[in-house]
């Protein structure tokens, strides 16, 4: 182990015995969820240490009936410091810049209704529509979720990750604009992204339009926002098939967080 590790062990140590999450119920709880099964041990360390700074800088907040318990708020905290574990430095910092722009989640035990009216823009297009949803972002404020989709499930082919897919949106505002490009990483390419994203945005469009069954959910071609929160759904659940699909959307996401989750599947 080199000098670097052991500092760097030895600062995450230290933060683990401040953490907010205790030891047996850590495991307890993730033990229930499939998601965390591909970390390793000290993957598992940061995760947990980023999942206490969560619990600690973000408000959790239970609406209509919705029962919170020590085991679902470390499971929420858990789903998002999964997201973001890879983007923390070399450096020791242990920040949260990239959730600058929420401060909380409010959860539904159920599908909500989003109180909203069906508006057409001028051009014809839907922007704002009525309906029962899981999972909600708005540019100025939280992240509202429902429980009953967000909870640890199996794995599933088609990946369904309410908390991560709402997150990979607030990433996305994270620039200013909701167009599916977060700030990406300096070593990245801006080129390679927008290539990689518009070439599987199109074919995606191109395949539904032909009435073929898609291999991602065909909602990722509603706008290029939506095709990057689907598919960072796909890249934590179903990163096999997202790579099968689209091998560079694969690529530059496994670049933006970090983390390459087939290598561990
Ligand atoms: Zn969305």
């Amino acid at each position: 182990m080199s000098l670097m590790t052991k500092i760097k062990r030895y600062a995450l140590l230290r933060h683990l015995r401040k953490s907010k999450i205790p030891l047996g119920l850590w495991h307890k709880t993730i033990a229930k969820m499939p998601l965390m099964q591909r970390y390793n041990s000290s993957e598992r360390m940061q995760i947990r240490l980023l999942a206490g700074e969560i619990l600690r800088c973000k408000a959790i907040v239970p609406v209509q009936g919705m029962r919170l318990t020590d085991e679902i708020r470390i499971m929420i905290a858990t789903q998002a410091a999964i997201l973001i574990f890879g983007f923390e430095s070399s450096d020791d910092t242990f920040s949260l810049d990239w959730l600058r722009n929420w401060n909380q989640i409010i959860v539904y035990p159920t599908a909500f209704r989003n109180g909203r009216e069906n508006l057409l823009s001028t051009d014809g297009f839907l922007v704002s529509w009525a309906g029962v949803e899981s999972g909600e972002t708005q540019y100025q404020g939280g992240i509202i979720i429902d429980w009953q989709d967000s909870q640890p499930h199996p794995l599933h082919a088609h990946a369904n990750q309410v908390l991560m897919h709402e997150m990979a949106h607030k990433l996305d505002m994270l620039d200013g604009y909701t167009n599916g490009h977060p700030p990406l990483h300096a070593n990245m390419n801006e080129k390679a992204w927008f290539e990689a994203f518009e070439e599987a945005f199109e074919d995606l469009n191109q395949q539904i339009d032909r009435g073929k069954v898609t291999i991602i959910n065909p909602y990722a071609a509603s706008n290029p926002a939506e095709f990057f929160a689907v598919a960072t759904e796909y890249f934590f659940e179903a990163p096999k098939r997202l790579h099968r699909a689209y091998p560079k959307v694969y690529q530059q996401l496994l670049l933006f967080y970090r983390q390459n989750p087939i290598s561990n599947s």
